[in-house]
């Protein structure tokens, strides 16, 4: 299973930030979408990802002062994401190897979608099914 797929039965939806927001309205969109990361963009490009872990960290590392700083200095700018063509085998690479758990999605320059962890892993069951289904198959045909 690839990206492409993921995408088409997750749906498209970005749900994104400024960088000149605070830290308090993103923790709010955080919350009221039950997300775990932003998109942070200026509205042409992506400009970085900030998810609940940097949230924490801006509260340890300035207690209360942290929630009216802006996304800009808690979030990390150099994003690694993923394309439409990437499996999920390559997703879990990407995500272990650079310990996060959210790939943003590009092409073009746009990102047009947002995988994270819990899709991965959804998407590797549902293949692991299949496997199991096609191997009982074969093993009853023969
Ligand atoms: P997460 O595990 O996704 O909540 O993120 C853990 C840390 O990695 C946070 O500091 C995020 O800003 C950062 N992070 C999350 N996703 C990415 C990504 N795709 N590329 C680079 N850093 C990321």
């Amino acid at each position: 299973m690839n990206v492409e797929v993921i995408l088409k039965e997750k749906g498209g939806d970005i749900i994104s930030i400024s960088p000149t927001a605070s830290i308090s309205d993103a923790a709010a969109l955080l919350s009221g979408r039950k997300i775990g990361a932003l998109v942070v963009t200026d509205g042409t490009s992506l400009s970085g990802i900030l998810s609940e872990r940097d949230i924490v960290r801006a509260i340890v590392t300035d207690g209360a002062a942290a929630l009216g700083e802006p996304v800009s200095h808690f979030m990390t700018e150099n994003v690694v994401t993923c394309s439409r063509v990437d499996t999920t085998l390559r997703l879990m690479d990407l995500m272990t190897g650079g310990r996060f758990r959210h790939l943003p999605v590009v092409e073009d320059g746009q990102v047009i979608g947002l995988i994270s962890i819990g899709d991965v892993v959804k998407a590797r069951i549902s293949e692991t099914e299949m496997e199991a289904e096609q191997l009982k198959m074969y093993i009853a045909s023969g």
